[in-house]
């Protein structure tokens, strides 16, 4: 399969190289150049298989010419082994969880395909990949549990100093071996500019073999489609043929991956796009004009995104028809005081804690079916453990947080992190001088 870049579709890659780049020279994103039909019988009959039996076969309608079935049957079963349940709360509304990975996030799908994916195809290659990543808390965590222990890797993070949760630092800074960790005396953004600045710096990508872990990556959209099919799998087993999936959406990476599967031939009724305050989406899907904000901080901080960079993805799938657009996406806005009501209600409802971002999705959920009523089932995604964001509960809440082995294995370990202003100069030279 080639890929090309949304910026210019006379362009083609390979996969290697897309996944490589992450982003092509013309600031468009990376796409397949066709997007494959998977086969009606085994669509119909997804029930029989396992996550793992679903994601090689889609994974291999994708990449299939690009790496031999058994080598991408171990990278599967190396990287997809946890589970995405889904978890029915009432006859028509079912959560799937998307926490159950190593960072806590559904982020670990995207990372762990990923990481493995790149020391796959790294091959021969005798020099360590150096994978740089800024994050504001998930995505960073993702990267460095996905990637630890990978060889061939090593794993430089920034993340901004006092600005991502306590989980979210233990799981930053108390890996060692490949993973390293830098807090930033600065912004999320400053973070974003040093790794920038590193990959233009012409001295560094001679010594050092750079690469990306950024969200927009290729090789993580491909492994977010997977559990959409293994969703409806588990639907189909409890007698469920119709479904509306409902996902709190930020960069549109995850949203743009079950929009993918649906043109692969998944049937799925309708997408609901759940947002905090930052809107741009929903606005689009309401005026047809596209116009970004800056982005505004909420609760659902992982979803503080004022230009979704994954969007253009989307509007490729459609062939840039907004008209048919909003035939299979309805988008729903949330401030910060209905996500917190929407916490207490999950809570009194069905006695489940869901973290701020997977109750923006559930309210929008709830809302779509009132407004739709139906004998569909609403599935909400829900992202993150509500443990990694403790601070938004209420105490009666909180208490009912049962802290999960991955947590509680990170408590008592030596953090370990450089800190640095912001200066790249410091940054550079600290990253020659890895040992
Ligand atoms: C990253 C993230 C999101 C947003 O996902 P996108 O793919 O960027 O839309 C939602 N919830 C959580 C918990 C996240 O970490």
């Amino acid at each position: 399969m080639q890929f090309y870049s949304t910026n210019n579709n006379g362009l083609r890659v390979s996969f290697k190289e897309a996944v490589f780049n992450s982003l092509p020279a013309d600031r468009g994103l990376y796409m397949p150049e066709r997007i494959p039909q998977l086969d009606p019988y085994f669509i119909q009959n997804l029930q029989q298989y396992s996550l793992q039996e679903i994601a090689f076969t889609v994974a291999k309608s994708l990449l299939g010419e690009d790496i031999p079935e058994a080598d991408l049957h171990a990278i599967i079963r190396d990287a997809m082994d946890f589970e995405a349940p889904v978890k029915p709360l009432d006859s028509g509304t079912a959560v799937l969880e998307l926490f159950h990975g190593p960072s806590l996030a559904f982020k670990d799908f995207g990372a762990r395909f990923m990481s493995r994916i790149m020391a796959y195809l790294s091959g021969e290659e005798k020099s360590v990949l150096d994978v740089l990543v800024a994050t504001s808390g998930d995505t960073g965590g993702a990267v460095a549990l996905g990637f630890l222990g990978v060889l061939g890797t090593r794993v430089t993070i920034l993340y901004p100093k006092g600005k991502v949760s306590p989980v979210q630092e233990l799981q930053l800074t108390t890996n060692g071996q490949n993973i390293r960790s830098i807090e930033v005396d600065g912004t999320f953004d400053d973070c974003q500019s040093l790794v920038k600045e590193a990959f233009n710096d012409e001295d560094l990508r001679k010594k050092l073999r750079l690469t990306s872990a950024n969200s927009i990556n290729i090789a993580r959209l491909i492994p977010q489609t997977f559990y959409y099919f293994n969703a409806y799998a588990q639907l189909l087993s409890q007698g469920i043929k119709e479904v509306v999936f409902s996902v709190p959406s930020g960069n549109f990476g995850n949203i743009g991956a079950g929009l993918m599967a649906y043109k692969m031939g998944l049937p799925v009724k309708r997408f609901i796009a759940a947002t905090n305050v930052n809107d741009t989406v929903p606005r689009f899907l309401e005026s047809g004009n596209y116009e970004p904000r800056p982005s505004v901080q909420t609760l659902a901080n992982a979803m503080d995104v004022g230009n979704p960079s994954n969007w253009v993805r989307i509007m490729d799938l459609f062939d840039h028809d907004v008209a048919g657009l909003r035939k299979v996406i309805s988008a729903y806005t949330y401030n910060d005081s209905e996500t917190q009501i929407a916490i207490q209600t999950i809570f009194n409802r069905y006695g489940y804690v869901a973290c701020p971002h997977t109750a923006i999705a559930w309210l929008a959920a709830e809302t779509y079916r009132q407004q739709h009523p139906g004998a569909y089932a609403t599935v909400f995604l829900s992202t993150a453990h509500p443990c990694k964001f403790p601070e938004v509960f209420p105490p009666e809440i909180a208490a009912k947080i049962i802290i999960p082995e991955q947590v509680k294995t990170l408590k008592g370990r030596r953090k370990e992190v450089m800190e640095l202003p912001v200066d790249f100069a410091a940054f550079k030279s600290h990253l020659l001088k890895y040992p």
